[in-house]
């Protein structure tokens, strides 16, 4: 069998691939293991974030950049999802321990900027950003891969297994999206019985088994692959200028006048 690895992931990289180079960007996707209605995979959040992740990667390479996709962590905070068979929470707090014992791993070797590329919205990274930033020369930054691009295209995104990240798995793993449309949830939800939930005065995590019937939030049968590939092909290209911007940063000087 031939060698074939791509470029700039780590999992797949030997030593002489990582060695002797300069890695002045890195990625590290933030996933989930939970349900995601009827016709997704558990590992959705994980296995999108880390294909962004490479495609990224790749087409930095192409630019002259190197930038390097970590292996993802595929757990998130799921922790009003936890009476869903299997779903594996980990805490904020643990993302903030798991992140700064990352990034002191990436210190000594020129890592300039760290990019969260994160595919599950109960991640919210940012506190985390702001607890470790004061303390790492390493510049931090977020992007939520699903905001990267353009929602024209989509009837409607939806929120969790909704039509943008099911057209995202259809077109990057379409061998584990149930096969038979007819059986997918329709991805509606339950309103809050709080008006001041429902107006945005207030914000309440959902309780997942209260707030949705199939696990999903946004119905998925509109989805097509195409669209999800044009979509993920418009995200890696923007995400990957920013992160070949990022690659020459100036720390000092993130904001100016123009
Ligand atoms: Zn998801």
């Amino acid at each position: 069998m031939s060698e074939s690895r791509r470029p700039g992931v780590l999992h797949e990289a030997t030593f002489p691939h990582m060695s002797g180079k300069v890695w002045p960007v890195a990625l590290l996707p933030f996933g989930a293991t939970e349900p995601h209605n009827t016709h997704l995979p558990y590992g959705t959040d994980t296995i999108l974030g880390s294909e962004v992740a490479a495609r990224v990667a790749a087409a930095c390479m192409a630019q002259g950049t190197n930038v390097v996709a970590l292996p993802a962590i595929p757990f998130g905070v799921n922790t009003t999802q936890l009476d869903l068979p299997l779903t594996i929470n980990v805490m904020p707090s643990t993302q903030l321990a798991i992140l700064r014992d990352v990034v002191k791993s990436l210190e000594p070797h020129g890592v300039r900027g760290l990019v969260l590329l994160n595919a599950h919205g109960g991640n919210e990274l940012r506190a985390l950003v702001r607890e470790l930033q004061p303390s790492t020369s390493i510049m931090l930054a977020i992007v939520n891969w699903w905001q990267a691009a353009d929602h024209g295209a989509f009837t409607e995104p939806g929120d969790h297994a909704g039509e943008l990240e099911t057209a995202a798995v259809m077109h990057v793993a379409p061998h584990l999206v149930a096969a038979d449309r007819a059986t997918w949830g329709d991805g509606r939800t339950n309103p809050s019985t709080l008006e001041g939930v429902r107006t945005g005065v207030a914000w309440m995590p959902r309780r997942w088994t209260q707030a949705t019937h199939d696990t999903g939030v946004g119905d998925p049968r509109a989805a097509h692959a195409e669209i999800g590939a044009a979509f993920m092909a418009h995200a890696v290209e923007r995400i990957a200028a920013f992160c070949c911007e990022l690659a020459v940063a100036d720390p000092a000087r993130l904001w100016a006048p123009r």
